[in-house]
């Protein structure tokens, strides 16, 4: 009986069936021990799982470059295909993700925000989950502690509380962090000299020569759904015309920060009629179609605890499941 079963549950029949052929992937970092402005917001997948993950997609799709996987899209060719993807341009990207995708012959495109190449500054999330993380090691007197929990409109209870406070300080509200930061000593500036969280463009530039493309993500990687429309183009538009203009093997291809919901069909209107705009966009919403048609939504295999081929038959069947309700098209 599970024999019957177990073909037409494979992921290239779940891929026919469903017509979703084209997958990309999303990863942020690959690394076995997870930094510390990471460790508090998502999961890492190790060395050995994100290679277990490549083999997977290698035996089930083909492995494409950026300009195949575009003209595949556009072409609505039936090609089993995917298109590996990093979002913020991170350190480990360069130093162990790249390494193995070129050893494996796999190419990939990483989105960069214009204002971490180099590590001048960092996101605003890296920051408290730096803090976070610092909280939780090192002994702070009940006065700093006391401080910090004012500043963030909590209680001192115990540190839970706090770092719980510290993980939803919005965008807007950012410089919070800096003087959370300030109370507790604690400086970006040296972390971001001694740690290198971010590539800078000599790195991009030897990833470029090997054959990595690279997009935009935004100039400072906001909540998009949180500013107004001048706002929003300007954090696209500059960032897409900035990465276009300074860095080698840049493509047209933007990804959104954390999430594309909440921004409706007006938003990528406007946007596509400014100059420099991107003309492929990448949201993070799983196997899913949008209405907007240049929208391609990918994989977030940190997001989920399990292999690759157990991540991909859920969402094949989700996608299927909804069709009947017309839930596996983001609606904007
Ligand atoms: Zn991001």
């Amino acid at each position: 009986m599970m024999k019957m079963i177990t073909p037409l549950t494979g992921v290239k029949c779940l891929a026919a069936f469903s017509g979703m052929r084209l997958i990309a992937p999303l990863y942020h970092a690959v690394v076995d021990q997870s930094p510390k402005h990471i460790r508090f917001l998502y999961n890492i997948r190790s060395e050995n799982t994100f290679k277990s993950d490549l083999e997977f997609f290698l035996r089930h799709y083909e492995a494409v470059d950026f300009d195949e996987f575009r003209k595949t899209e556009l072409n609505r060719n039936k090609k089993r295909q995917f298109l590996i993807t990093f979002d913020d341009g991170l350190r480990e990207f360069h130093d162990i993700a790249a390494p193995i995708l070129l050893q494996k012959g796999i190419p990939a495109i990483c989105f960069l925000n214009n204002d971490f190449i180099g590590n001048g500054n960092m996101l605003f999330r890296f920051k408290a989950s730096l803090i976070a993380s610092r909280i939780s090691e090192e002994k702070y007197s009940d006065c700093a502690l006391q401080r910090v929990a004012t500043l963030l409109e909590t209680k001192c209870g115990d540190n839970q509380e706090i770092i719980s406070a510290l993980l939803s300080v919005k965008y807007k509200d950012s410089e919070i962090l800096d003087q959370v930061a300030a109370v507790l000593e604690i400086s970006f500036s040296d972390y971001l000299e001694k740690e290198k969280p971010y590539m800078d463009i000599d790195q991009i530039r030897s990833l470029a020569d090997k054959g990595f493309r690279f997009g935009a993500h935004t100039l400072s990687h906001p909540m998009l759904k949180e500013l107004d429309i001048t706002e929003q183009k300007h954090q696209v538009v500059e960032s897409m015309k900035g990465i276009m203009a300074q860095v080698p093997g840049a493509v047209p291809a933007f990804s959104f920060p954390f999430t594309d919901t909440g921004l409706d069909m007006a938003f990528f209107e406007g946007i596509m009629k400014e100059k420099g705009a991107p003309k492929m966009f990448f949201g993070a919403s799983g196997i899913k179609k949008d209405r907007f048609p240049d929208n391609f939504h990918r994989l977030p295999v940190e997001d989920y605890n399990a292999s690759v081929k157990e991540i991909l038959k859920m969402e094949y069947l989700y996608y299927l499941a909804r069709i009947p309700f017309r839930k596996h098209i983001f609606p904007r």
